[in-house]
């Protein structure tokens, strides 16, 4: 039935002459699914009782941002001042929640509050949606993204699951709940019942919210006692090719190239990381531990995970970042940066999607170019490098 609807030229948002029925039809099918997965049918039916169609959701699904975010613009629009002294105050609040979630996890109460912080403003910012109706507008609105349509069944079975509600279920239009902002596949596994009322409240208890954050980074694999990362220092003639966030190395062979603290003391003794240019020659060296890892699990933006670690260090009271920002940073458009991954395929480099967005498969294809090219290999784009592409590619 889905591809007939595919198939018919009115098939688009302009066309539909009552979004609501052809919403409600398209529906049926989904309620199908989720009861051929063995979900009670009567069950399916009350969690999408009342379900609606969002026109403001289709609206921002269809106009994402389009413009490129630099490292410290990203860095610097998310850690700021304020946000580090409410962090700072918020954690000392509730500092006894936190300390027995540390000892249930093991995540320090620092990384935890930054990612509360990050996720929705320490709870300020939740997004005010039914996530269900939020994720049937987008999963509708682009059937051939199956992802989609797996968050929205996600959603069902969390309400089936868990005894939650429609109206209880809200989040941002992209589907992200409460103050942890978590997808319901994201709820199912990791949410926690933490203050013992039998209901894991992620919208309205702190015990919860913490331990669920908690949670979602021990079962990701969180090592105690251990940093996520840390700046350092590079020497003057440091190999960049063996910053591609991948080489893991000893701390003590690091040490042996010249990588120091960024205070310039010694690294520690022990332990083992790998070194990542977030900004290319423009920013922080850092040095990434496992815990950087766990991270990006709950949410595979190295710029995200860099974020919360940094905001996590200034709430435990650690210095900033010694690098600076430079006015020279340079940035690529969109436009631009899609012209660069469909330059290195090529050449014969696999850069994943031409889609627009520096993630860890282009930041590789680029420095694969580089070496290829014998240029100082940092794996970040530049207009320069790009003038390369075009000059060689011709
Ligand atoms: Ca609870």
């Amino acid at each position: 039935m889905l591809l007939l609807f595919l198939a018919a030229p009115w098939f688009d948002s302009q066309a539909r002459a009552d979004p609501q029925a052809d919403f409600e039809l398209w529906l049926q099918g989904v309620k199908a699914e989720a009861v051929a997965e063995g979900l009670p049918a009567e069950q399916v039916e009350r969690s999408l009782a009342g379900i609606r169609y969002v026109p403001s959701v289709a609206h921002q699904d269809a106009n994402q941002a389009q413009a490129v975010e630099s490292f410290w613009g990203y860095l610097n629009r998310r850690v700021t001042p304020a946000h580090i002294a409410r962090g700072q105050a918020l954690a000392q609040e509730h500092a006894q929640i936190l300390a027995k979630v540390q000892q249930a996890y093991g995540v320090p109460p620092a990384i935890v509050v930054a990612i509360w912080g990050l996720e929705s403003a320490y709870g300020t910012v939740q997004g005010k949606f039914p996530v269900i109706d939020a994720l049937a507008t987008r999963a509708y609105e682009r059937p051939s993204a199956l992802w989609l349509r797996a968050h929205l069944l996600a959603a069902v079975r969390a309400i089936v699951r868990f005894g939650l509600t429609r109206a209880q279920m809200t989040g941002s239009w992209g589907g992200a709940m409460g103050q942890p902002q978590f997808m319901p596949a994201a709820y199912i596994d990791y949410a926690v019942d933490f203050d013992g009322d039998g209901r894991r409240d992620i919208w309205n208890s702190l015990p919860d919210v913490f331990a669920s954050i908690a949670n979602h980074l021990a079962q990701s694999g969180w090592v105690r006692e251990r940093l996520w990362g840390r700046e350092v220092l590079l020497p003057a003639a440091f190999d960049f090719g063996l910053a591609d966030g991948e080489t893991v190395r000893p701390l003590a062979e690091w040490a042996k190239l010249g990588i120091t603290r960024a205070t310039g003391q010694p690294l520690p003794a022990e332990g083992q990381g790998r070194v990542f240019l977030p900004s290319g020659r423009f920013g922080p060296a850092l040095l990434l531990y496992d815990n950087f890892d766990v991270i990006k699990r709950y949410n595979p933006s190295s710029y995200y995970a860099i974020s919360v670690g940094y905001l996590g260090d200034q709430i435990a009271a650690r210095p900033p970042f010694v690098a600076k920002q430079r006015a020279d940073e340079p940035k690529l458009t969109r436009a631009e940066l899609i012209e660069l991954q469909q330059r290195l395929q090529k050449f014969g480099i696999e850069t994943g999607v031409a889609d627009g967005f520096l993630g860890d498969k282009t930041r590789a294809a680029l420095r694969d170019y580089q070496r290829r090219q014998r240029l100082p290999a940092d794996g970040f784009p530049t207009p320069q490098v790009l003038a390369h592409l075009r000059r060689v590619g011709s």
